[in-house]
């Protein structure tokens, strides 16, 4: 970690997540001198549920929740929510690149080449029963459920262990945090503060931004630099941007909810998986949902969450002679939510929201009973969401150059920006739109 002195940055990144990383390094290999901010701490990742939960997460062990009662899950901690995420990868839709005016094709293919993104193995489904039995079911449905991109090496994977929600013990899946190491190791490259949090940019007599104002460590309250590039996540950069004196940020708010279904069959096991290796992206244009496998233990703890779900399913597991198999629903919602200047949240599913979750949990119902599973078994925990964005959205509160509309010099890159739920999971997206934004910036002088 640096040690900061009151010197002046050409570039100050706020936030180390797959947006902040990447334009960090994107930054260094343009010769700039380049500051990374960070709220989180390096955490060690891999340590089990409990300390990933309590260390790496928000909230520790609560979740963020909407004054609605959605659940939003984030990891504040080096390398962002990437330090938990499930490593899947999904192309941008063509529509979602003609709404952000950007063609990412290009930067989207040097990433998956980059990166070795490539679906597991077929050996890997031998050991996955409840896999197949859901993906062959499907098929009978005429759904077509598809191994996906994985930003996960299977050389190095087990297939066995399905614990990259709780950070890759193995290190077998990228994270931002790779890309942040090669910002530092770049020539002249990148410095690093952790448990140092950006409260606000500020700007000059003529309102152009030149520097953040931090609380942490051993660091100035002010920290000064030629351009500020935000990248805190969707539920903090609004938070930063209001403080800072732009009121329209925040004022809308998607976050991909996720219903998760389980279901209970008694034919002989083992139902192993993996979570989310399959889906099907049918649906994504026309009906804003996507549809996907979860582990059986994982959909199992899921209905734990609430306490609709919880009573039917607490003693089940362990039943003898049930198994577990599990789906999930993840809806494009509309972009209805607000974050606050205080960091709270206002969220809650549209009636056209309730009608594509409808459609997709139907489906999984559906996918499920013809798995075999138990008809009354099946349970719905809903509305968990881990794709906040849309709060500073192109158009509105940025530019097309990301630029933060009246104060000149500040850009924002992470799905803030976005100015709707791209409708699968965001994060090769990401990459890929600030790659290309990164490379065409137009740099003040
Ligand atoms: C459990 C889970 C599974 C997921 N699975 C997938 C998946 O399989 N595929 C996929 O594409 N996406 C997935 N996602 C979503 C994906 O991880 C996020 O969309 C992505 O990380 C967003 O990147 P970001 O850089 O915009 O923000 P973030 O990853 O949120 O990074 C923001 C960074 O800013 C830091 N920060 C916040 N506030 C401040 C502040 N005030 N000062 C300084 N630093 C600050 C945070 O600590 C964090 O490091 C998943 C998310 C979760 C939670």
């Amino acid at each position: 970690m640096a040690r900061v002195k009151n010197r002046k940055q050409d570039v100050i990144v706020v936030g180390t997540g797959p947006a902040g990383a990447t334009a960090a390094l994107e930054m260094v290999r343009k010769g700039r001198k380049v500051l990374m901010i960070e709220t989180g701490r390096d955490d060690p990742v891999g340590r089990g549920l409990f300390h990933t939960f309590h260390n790496l997460y928000d909230k520790h062990l609560i979740f963020s929740r909407s004054k609605e009662g959605i659940l939003i899950d984030r990891a504040l901690t080096l390398g962002g929510s990437s330090a938990v995420f499930s490593g899947n990868a999904f192309r941008p839709t063509a529509s979602f690149q003609s709404d952000i005016g950007m063609d990412l094709e290009d930067m989207v293919e040097e990433t998956i080449e980059e990166l070795n993104l490539a679906p597991f193995p077929d050996t890997f489904m031998e050991g996955w029963n409840g896999t197949r039995q859901i993906v062959e079911a499907a098929s009978a449905l005429n759904i077509d459920l598809k191994p996906q991109l994985k930003f996960i090496d299977p050389t190095r994977c087990n297939p066995k262990c399905d614990s990259c929600m709780s950070g890759c013990a193995i290190n077998a899946r990228w994270t931002a945090r790779d890309y942040v190491r090669k910002a530092m190791a770049w020539p002249g490259g990148a410095d690093l503060v952790m448990e140092t949090t950006v409260e606000q940019v500020f700007s000059d007599d003529s309102g152009k931004a030149v520097g953040v104002i931090v609380k942490g460590k051993g660091t100035p309250d002010k920290l000064f630099a030629d351009t500020v590039i935000l990248a805190a996540g969707g539920m903090s950069t609004p938070v930063i941007l209001q403080k800072s004196g732009v009121d329209a940020a925040g004022k809308a708010f998607f976050m991909d909810p996720m219903d998760v279904a389980v279901g209970f069959t008694q034919e002989p096991g083992p139902w192993r998986a993996m979570t989310f290796t399959h889906a099907c992206e049918d649906f994504v244009e026309s009906d804003k949902f996507l549809i996907g496998n979860v582990k059986g233990s994982g959909a199992w703890l899921s209905q734990l969450l609430r306490g609709k779900t919880f009573f039917n399913n607490v003693l089940r597991f362990k039943s003898k002679g049930l198994y577990a198999l599990g789906m999930f629903t993840k809806v494009a919602d509309e972009t209805q939510g607000r974050i606050y200047a205080n960091g709270k949240i206002s969220k809650s599913m549209t009636a056209e929201d309730e009608k594509h979750m409808a459609r997709g949990d139907e489906l999984c119902r559906e996918i499920l009973l013809k798995a075999g599973c138990i008809p009354h078994t099946i349970s719905v925990s809903r509305l968990i969401g881990g794709h906040p964005g849309g709060t500073a959205a192109m158009g509105g509160v940025v530019d097309d150059n990301l630029e933060v509309k009246g104060l000149p010099h500040c850009y924002v890159c992470d799905t803030s920006v976005f100015p709707r739920s791209p409708g699968v999971p965001p994060v090769l997206t990401l990459i890929a739109m600030v790659k290309k934004w990164a490379r065409t910036l137009y740099e003040y002088p």
